[in-house]
């Protein structure tokens, strides 16, 4: 898979990690995860962010579709937040 700058891993080759990740969310109690407004919102800053390449935060290392779909989490970019 080529590195795929500013993509989720939904739009990238990533599917069994986008499985995983998802599996994972789904076991998320209903007060640590975020609401879908919120994580659909946080997904569209990402996209917009030259950090994300291949569904990946350069500035945590985390799958963004897992970090921002915790309600607690915030963007890790302490000099740029963006969300
Ligand atoms: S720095 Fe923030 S906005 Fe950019 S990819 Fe990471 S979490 Fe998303």
């Amino acid at each position: 898979m080529a590195d795929c700058k500013r993509c989720l891993l939904l739009e990238s080759a990533g599917a069994n990690t986008l499985d995983d990740i998802r599996q994972r969310i789904s076991k998320l109690s209903e007060k640590e995860k975020a609401q879908e407004d919120l994580y659909a919102k946080r997904l569209e800053m990402c996209k917009k962010c030259d950090e994300l390449i291949s569904g990946v935060c350069m500035k945590c290392g985390c799958y963004v579709e897992f970090r921002a779909a915790f309600i607690r989490q915030r963007c890790p970019d302490a000099n740029n937040r963006r969300w």
